[in-house]
């Protein structure tokens, strides 16, 4: 099965000069989503993991996908003023300004095992300012993983590298 063929691209959406990667496709087509969640656990070289961290909000998607599939428990990570409980938050660079993210204080437990999971990796911010949550909880950051990676930003540059791990490279 070719995973590319349920990955549409917009052009200039949400604005001007972004090449949108969207995922809808593939959301739609029950045997390609399961698909891309076997793939997605294959590529874990450890499979001992007590919790799936996925980032809002189409990190949701397949990141509770994955929890099922290993048997394991979810959190979210969220944007401000989301969570209802005691957070704690990490904020990161964007081209023009800076962005927040959260999770609950009380989600992980020193030395839980983590895979952390978002739908597209660009230029990494979101996914390292997660690991900074994560490593602030305790958790230990086992693996990485993505549906699609934009080869080009090199995101992964600012991830531990050895534990990412993504389906598709754009
Ligand atoms: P970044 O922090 O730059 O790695 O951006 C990653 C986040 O932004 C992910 O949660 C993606 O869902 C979203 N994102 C960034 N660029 C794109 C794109 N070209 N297509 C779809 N989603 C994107």
């Amino acid at each position: 099965m070719q995973l590319t063929d349920y990955i549409r691209t917009i052009e200039d959406f949400p604005k001007k000069g972004i090449s949108y990667k969207d995922i809808t496709p593939l959301l739609m087509d029950p045997k390609a989503s399961a698909f891309a969640v076997s793939e997605l656990i294959k590529g874990l070289e450890d499979k001992t993991v007590d919790k799936v961290i996925g980032i809002e909000s189409r990190g949701f998607l397949f990141g509770m996908l994955l929890a099922k599939a290993l048997g394991v428990g979810f959190i979210p990570i969220r944007k401000p003023g989301k969570l209802p409980s005691v957070t704690i938050s990490q904020s990161y660079d964007l081209e023009y300004g800076s962005d927040t993210i959260e999770i609950h204080e009380d989600s992980i437990q020193k030395g839980d095992r983590i895979l952390l999971h978002d739908d597209l990796l660009a230029t990494g911010g979101t996914a390292s300012a997660a690991c900074k949550l994560i490593e602030k909880l305790g958790g230990e950051l086992v693996h990485i993983n993505f549906v699609i990676e934009l080869d080009f930003l090199e995101g992964r540059k600012l991830l531990p590298k050895a534990k990412v791990n993504s389906l598709l490279h754009y």
